[in-house]
């Protein structure tokens, strides 16, 4: 069942979206070597609970933490931990809020200190490939002309991996709506896109194969070559001719190029 959302219900989802967005801005003013990502899950959640709204991903699913913060060889889906983070490390922070009866849903991947030019290069490519799928989300198209965009761009031209078991999805009222949105696919296939549907488009990216496996914990993805992964992430709202990204990774931009202890570099 997919919900199309009504031009007030967008504007809701904008307000929820730009929260995340306000959120993983905190987090890129902050982040630094030594802080712990646990640190990290705290200070998003108090930022959160601070602004009138919940963590999404909180007792989602039995999901113990605010944040997914995934490190290096782990894709998505992360456990915040006490191991502190390390220059040259790159760090993925997906977090959601709900506000307003709306949820909005982004994710970033952080360069710390000073990374390899081929990690730089992953960041880049899988940022990349996120809007090359955003710019597909116009209404008459369907979700596979934005599957085979992000696959077509990161696999066929940058030889990376593009994960299989994880997707991006619709969202409104619950977290997870239909429909799903792969990151692969064929163009042409798929539900054809309408106007007022709202989705999450979210690559994950990596470097090596695409194939993963789950932690102990049930739920942080990592990859199986233990090669780094990326994944950028924004909730739109398809419209004829041109998407409205509702989420933004202008204040996150800012605060990462302000902090001297990130690695902005790679864009
Ligand atoms: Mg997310
Ligand atoms: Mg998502």
């Amino acid at each position: 069942m997919i919900y199309y959302k009504t031009t007030a219900e967008v504007e809701l989802m904008r307000e929820s979206a730009l929260l995340v967005s306000s959120t993983l801005a905190e987090v890129a003013r902050i982040l630094k070597p030594g802080m712990t990502t646990l640190e990290i899950d705290a200070h998003a959640e108090k930022f959160i609970v601070e602004h009138q709204a919940t963590p999404s991903f909180k007792n989602y699913k039995g999901f113990p933490f605010t944040c997914c913060i995934s490190v290096n060889d782990a894709v998505v889906h992360g456990f915040p931990n006490n191991t502190p983070i390390k220059n040259g490390d790159i760090v993925s922070v997906d977090v959601g809020v709900f506000k307003n009866g709306f949820h909005g849903d982004s994710a970033y991947t952080f360069a710390i200190g000073s990374i390899e030019e081929d990690v730089k290069q992953l960041l880049r490519v899988t940022k990349e490939s996120l809007y090359l799928g955003i710019e597909k989300a116009v209404a008459g198209n369907r979700v596979g002309d934005i599957s085979f965009a992000i696959q077509d761009y990161a696999e066929r031209k940058h030889k990376y991996g593009v994960v299989r078991e994880l997707v991006g999805h619709g969202l409104g009222r619950r977290l997870h709506e239909d429909p799903q949105v792969p990151n692969y696919g064929k163009r042409g296939s798929g539900a054809k896109l309408h106007d007022g549907l709202v989705i999450a488009i979210e690559p994950m990216i990596n470097m090596g194969v695409k194939e993963v496996w789950y932690e102990d914990d049930g739920w942080t993805v990592k990859t199986k070559d233990g090669k780094p992964a990326a994944h950028y992430e924004h909730t739109i709202c398809v419209r004829r001719g041109k998407a409205d990204i509702l989420s933004s990774f202008d204040e996150i931009e800012a605060a990462e190029k302000a902090n001297t202890a990130l690695d902005s570099s790679y864009y």
